[in-house]
């Protein structure tokens, strides 16, 4: 169970490193072809609204990663949350990728 949850950590970080690294060449195509297709930046705003929603959706996902062991935050609180850089659970120690024993 624990490994699983950690493969699904991995996972959700990957996708919003993912996310955040193609939303900067991706807003780029897309105003070239908003402005070569149809003369405005409809296109271009579009994608930048669905990029902010995506980045969104992913960060709050990852950041409100339940423990594998006490299944609160594992990143901390909302006013103290380490993030990316948290090294163990915020409420019970558990090191990052750690073994849960049950
Ligand atoms: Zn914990």
């Amino acid at each position: 169970m624990c490994e699983q949850d950690w493969k699904r950590y991995r996972k959700y970080r990957f996708q919003l490193l993912t996310v955040w690294l193609a939303s900067a060449p991706a807003a780029l195509l897309c105003g070239v072809l908003s402005q070569s297709l149809f003369h405005s930046d409809v296109l271009l705003s579009l994608a930048s609204v669905a990029f902010f929603v995506l980045f969104l959706y992913t960060g709050i996902r990852f950041q409100n990663f339940p423990c594998p062991r006490c299944r609160q935050s594992f990143a901390g609180k909302w006013w103290n949350n380490q993030s990316v850089f948290a090294r163990s659970c915020h409420h019970c120690g558990l090191a990052k990728f750690g073994v849960c024993e049950e």
